[in-house]
């Protein structure tokens, strides 16, 4: 049970966390999020928060893009979110979720000249898609918010409107997730993670102009496939059907970790099993996030003082 977020500059009980019905940003969707992951590693008693300063810098790209002015630096937004976590004292996997918004109480459309707040608040997370192992995935006939409409590269609040669209037909039609085309019908990703496929070896993604999230996870898995699995990795735009030819495919993002794909229109890709370099992948990111992978230790930071503090209850 989450006890704290921080609201309206500092760190308070869960329940004196509330915005008013005429919040700004309740009314038009002008927020912005971020969502970070907390690792448990068992053996070291420790929590691991997984590249807590790349999210803030997008979150922060993210404020910008409405016109946010927010009195924090990444490494302050770093500060609080460890103080937070500490307070609620986690130990097992949590999710860290920063909400940045137009906090007036007003009537009127526009993003200028609105105060702006930032709230934090954590809760234990396990998996976001149950069906990690291998999704059954449909092609989505809504198509992806344009960088022309809202700015898919930031995590923008109102635009998660036509992320939710995106899921629920997904859902509702028999599938676990969607993948969803952009406006001139290339691939651009799903409704909350980025995509991968493997074809002739190689790995491909769209790229960022794709109205596509600037994932930190897709950043990080085409480091992670680059260097430790000499992978070739190419970003450029993506057919329908070159998707439905793939040798593998996955989603990756920070709620859904790394997921394979075991289907796409009912078209089972490869074997429809785990693909070898999905399985590599994924075994690989899995060993970053819970500190296992000493070179990768640097995305790491640690919540909790080396010497583990020892409290009653969790
Ligand atoms: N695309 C969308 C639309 C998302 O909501 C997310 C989740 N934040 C991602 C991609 C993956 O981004 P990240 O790896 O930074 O979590």
């Amino acid at each position: 049970m989450t006890r704290y977020a921080f609201f309206e500059g500092a760190i308070r009980p869960i329940e004196e966390a509330r915005i008013s019905v005429m919040t700004h940003a309740f009314n038009y969707g002008t927020g912005w999020f971020g969502g970070i992951r907390g690792y448990w590693n068992d053996a070291q008693q420790q929590l691991f928060v997984f590249r807590p300063l790349d999210h803030y810098r997008r979150f922060l790209n993210s404020a910008r893009l409405l016109m946010a002015e927010l009195p924090y630096s990444a490494e302050e937004l770093t500060t609080i979110t460890l103080e937070l976590l500490r307070l609620e004292n986690w130990r097992g996997d949590c999710y860290v979720r920063p909400v940045g918004y137009k906090a007036d109480e007003l009537i009127g459309v526009r993003v200028h000249g609105l105060r702006d707040e930032v709230t934090i608040f954590s809760v234990p997370f396990g998996r976001y898609l149950q069906a990690e192992e291998g999704a059954r995935v449909g092609f989505s006939s809504w198509r992806r918010v344009d960088d022309n409409m809202i700015p898919a590269r930031g995590k923008i609040s109102g635009s998660y409107a036509n992320s939710a669209l995106i899921k629920s037909e997904a859902v509702l039609n028999g599938f676990d997730e969607a993948l969803v085309l952009t406006h001139d019908g290339h691939v651009a990703e799903g409704s909350a993670e980025n995509f991968f496929m493997v074809r002739h070896g190689a790995l491909i993604t769209p790229p960022v102009h794709s109205n596509v999230l600037e994932g930190i996870t897709r950043r990080t898995v085409i480091q992670l496939a680059e260097e430790q699995l000499g992978l070739r990795v190419v970003e450029r735009d993506i057919d329908r059907s070159e998707v439905y030819l793939a040798e593998e495919a996955f989603f990756c993002g920070t709620g859904v970790q790394i997921a394979a794909i075991a289907s796409v229109d009912h078209r089972t890709l490869g074997n429809g099993g785990m693909g070898p370099i999905t399985t590599a992948l994924r075994d690989l990111y899995f060993r970053v996030v819970r500190g296992e992978e000493p070179k990768y230790s640097h995305w790491l930071t640690p919540v909790y003082a080396s010497e583990p503090v020892l409290t009653a209850g969790r």
